[in-house]
């Protein structure tokens, strides 16, 4: 017998209640039952993106997202720009390449944060109409300033990846002037993997040309929405989650969930530096989704994970990319509390000492809850 705990930044844990809404009978989608639903899904969901714009659902992942947004709003040979400062930064460069753009690449390192100065420089030099960037660097940890980027690039549209930043750290779409945003279910929508939202700004839709693609059609998608009838089956049992987890996160309120995120953040940083670890990841509160660690000399974290889950029942996520033999991820992002990072650290703690590591034993725990005591205003 044994316990299984899940501490990734994506999938997220799922609150029984969203779990028991996507157990309940199948109904047809065309039918009333699912309808009352799915309308109340799309309002919620335009509540937490805060747009009055539609916010158009797929079922997909998050990626399904990113991939529409290029289908639907390049042709071939557009000039873009891709802030790319992690892996999911260098996904969008794969799929503007896929897609035949000329894209205009701004890199950092990964870990660094973008500097909307450089960006906003960089794009005008360009003469690229459209920025695809990155709210929350699941990666790296880092979080930008998505509000400032809008600004530096001025009139090119800006199309923000928030699959693991929605919900959990402010993203004002509409006072922001943030042209397309895009999300997914696993992460602070506290749902199962498997849906995929993006929300249009109004102005945008007389300016995009034909989609590439038949099943992320976006016109076709808000001309079904805007009845209420999906254009394909949508992943009925999903979106019944999806609208009870959103009514918890609207219920608990949008700033409540980001101040949580922040405490969380350093609690989980409070800990991992008292065990004397190296943070990865930034060290101050843009750091709420995901703590990004370095492991202690002589440990690999790949040895580190599997010890973890083998041994304690434990998943914290890997690096990526390079980062993949020196660094682990604590998650926090979606349906999280101080006792899941004190169990997290307890388990890095004792899985480090049991493979051999010299570490500061007793007070992870004890510096997490210090911190998290702290309250902040977002
Ligand atoms: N962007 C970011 C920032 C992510 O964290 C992820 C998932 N880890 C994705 C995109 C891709 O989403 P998915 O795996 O759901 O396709």
């Amino acid at each position: 017998m044994e316990k299984r705990y899940l501490f990734t930044p994506g999938p997220t844990p799922v609150p029984p209640e969203v779990l028991a809404a996507g157990a309940e009978p199948m109904v047809h989608h065309r039918g009333a039952d699912f309808r009352l639903v799915y309308e109340s899904a799309l309002a919620r969901l335009q509540q937490v993106f805060r747009t009055a714009s539609p916010v158009l659902l797929f079922s997909a992942s998050g990626t399904g997202a990113m991939d529409s947004a290029v289908a639907n709003m390049t042709a071939p040979g557009d000039r873009v720009a891709v802030v790319v400062a992690g892996a999911f930064g260098e996904r969008w460069a794969k799929i503007c390449q896929h897609y035949g753009l000329d894209v205009q690449r701004i890199d950092y390192e990964w870990g660094e944060v973008p500097d909307p100065d450089e960006v906003g420089s960089a794009v005008a030099g360009s003469g690229a109409r459209i920025v695809f960037c990155t709210q929350s660097e699941t990666s790296t940890g880092v979080v930008a300033d998505v509000q400032a980027l809008k600004a530096a690039v001025g009139d090119a549209a800006l199309v923000v990846d928030a699959v693991s930043s929605l919900g959990a750290v402010p993203l004002e779409t509409d006072a922001w002037g943030i042209d397309v945003v895009l999300s997914g279910s696993q992460k602070a929508l506290m749902c199962p993997p498997g849906l995929a939202m993006a929300s249009v700004a109004e102005r945008l839709w007389d300016t995009l040309p034909a989609s590439r693609s038949f099943y992320f059609d976006w016109r076709a998608t808000k001309k079904a929405q805007e009845v209420f009838d999906a254009a394909f089956t949508p992943a009925v049992s999903l979106i019944r989650g999806l609208d009870v987890a959103l009514g918890m996160l609207l219920d608990d309120g949008l700033e409540a969930g980001f101040e949580r995120h922040i405490r969380l953040g350093r609690a989980a940083r409070a800990g991992v530096k008292a065990m004397g670890l190296e943070l990865f990841s930034p060290d101050n509160d843009t750091a709420a989704v995901v703590t990004a660690v370095r492991t202690p000399d002589g440990i690999d974290a790949t040895a580190l994970l599997r010890h973890l889950r083998d041994h304690h029942g434990v998943t914290l996520a890997p690096g990526q990319g390079a980062l993949k033999p020196d660094v682990f991820r604590i998650g926090h992002i979606g349906w999280f509390d101080i006792f899941d990072i004190a169990a997290a650290l307890s388990a890095v703690e004792l899985s480090l000492t049991e493979l051999g590591a010299s570490i500061e034993r007793g007070v992870a725990v004890t510096r997490a809850f210090e911190a998290y005591e702290q309250h902040v205003t977002v």
